[in-house]
């Protein structure tokens, strides 16, 4: 048996204990940060301490799908393919929802390792990220020992089956009623998914992916916030105490992008657009779109531009560079060439916007009823980039110096955690 195992062009070592890869959705570095001053993370603590910590470049756009697929793929979007939620297909005008399993060009680093015999348990939040997750991964049956790997998220972990996912009823093993959708617990009840699996089956390798839910709603420090990571933390030094070496990053981090009044602070980009252009010149693609846009409405930081009837991206960039709250905007192949993304599936004009304002398509568009009172908090920019790694065991010192020349990607997290640290 091959000591290493070659995935998407990069070498990992074998686990020779378990790996736990947790990545805390929206866990902005400044939830950290806050959760150490207030003394509520003591095992996260430990592990900056004792083991490895940095703040690492998640991928631009700061979104979920794209970050996820970065770090388990451990390379760019230009290699695996997921560049947001939504692209346009030009030859139709549609937009194509980019979430599904068929536009990934790139497999997992769990796949590729229940195919070589590891037991993996690949554990999600939302569903529609898991079937992009365990694209290919062999299900059910790693390394021919009993309970093998398995694939499911906490939304659907009702409806668990061997074929799907590696393992049937899933809410009796874990002993927990289905969480709410919209709820901490959605989060929670993958880290207890994944202790439960460490205690009984002993995966060689977990990907553990939670959702933002409590990000969106809540800042660093609000007792919502800090009753979140006291309970992740917990179930962090669980999985240690079980004898898995855990890394933590996020998929991006959080602002609050709202006026003093506590309405969003939006640019109706579509709307500025068809006023000094005329309708039917562009379309604006959110691509944080998805089915669940209840907590931030459609708004985030990152659009794309599509150009149709004469109009050029230089008369976009021109336009908008004025617009106060733009941080940022390129044409097509100085935005794929920048952030490493896939060519074909960026529009005409990357605009992105600073740490205190969103950008949406058209203000009739967007539903805002979601926020319900909240102040509007979302990612999507650069400002939101930002993520944290942190290790629960030291690296070698060519990793910590690697580490110091130059801010680490987060898709480095999977090298930093197999490859960087001491060997048991
Ligand atoms: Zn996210």
């Amino acid at each position: 048996m091959a000591a290493t195992i070659e995935h998407n062009g990069r070498a990992y070592r074998r686990p020779d204990r378990p790996l736990a890869v947790v990545c805390i959705d929206g866990g902005d570095p400044a939830y950290f940060a806050s959760g150490l001053k207030d003394g509520i993370i003591p095992n996260i603590a430990r592990f900056m301490k004792e083991g490895f910590s940095t703040v690492a470049d998640g991928t631009v756009p700061s979104f979920t799908c794209p970050n996820n697929m970065s770090i388990v793929t451990g390379r760019p979007a230009s290699v695996h393919g997921i560049s947001g939620n939504f692209y346009l297909d030009r030859k139709t005008g549609e937009a194509v929802v980019m979430t599904g399993p068929e536009l990934l060009r790139a497999d997992s680093i769990m796949a590729e390792f229940s195919r070589r015999g590891l037991r993996v348990a690949s554990i999600t939040a939302k569903d529609k990220l898991r079937q992009q997750l365990g694209r290919n991964m062999e299900l059910g049956k790693s390394g021919g020992r009993s309970g093998g790997s398995v694939s499911f998220s906490s939304q659907c972990a009702d409806r668990c089956t061997m074929a799907e996912n590696g393992i049937e009823d899933v809410l009796g093993f874990v002993g927990q009623p289905l969480p709410d959708m919209y709820s901490p617990e959605l989060s929670l009840f993958v880290l207890d998914a994944g202790i439960k699996l460490l205690e009984t089956r002993r995966p060689d390798l977990l990907y553990l992916s939670l959702t933002d839910f409590i990000q969106h709603a809540h800042a660093p420090g609000a007792p919502e916030a800090n009753a979140f990571y006291a309970n992740l933390d917990r179930r962090f030094g669980r999985l240690v105490e079980l004898g898995a070496t855990v890394a933590l990053t996020a998929d991006h981090g959080m602002n609050d992008k709202s006026k003093p009044d506590g309405t969003p602070n939006v640019i109706w980009l579509q709307d500025v657009l068809d006023k000094e252009f005329g309708p039917d010149r562009s379309t604006v693609i959110c691509p944080i779109t998805d089915a669940f846009v209840g907590h931030h409405g459609a708004l985030g930081g990152f659009v794309r531009v599509y150009c149709r009837n004469g109009l050029t991206p230089r008369d976009v960039t021109g336009l908008v560079a004025g617009l106060p709250g733009v941080e940022a905007a390129y044409e097509r192949a100085e935005t794929a060439r920048r952030f490493e993304l896939p060519e074909d599936r960026e529009g005409d004009v990357a605009v992105i916007s600073d740490a205190g304002t969103c950008i949406g398509a058209r203000r009739v568009d967007h539903d805002l009823s979601g926020l319900k009172g909240h102040r509007l908090r979302t990612h999507g920019g650069l400002s939101e980039a930002k993520v944290p790694i942190v290790i629960s065991a030291p690296v070698t010192d060519a990793y910590a110096r690697r580490a110091e020349q130059r801010p680490l990607k987060s898709y480095d997290v999977f090298d930093y955690a197999l490859n960087g640290t001491a060997t048991a």
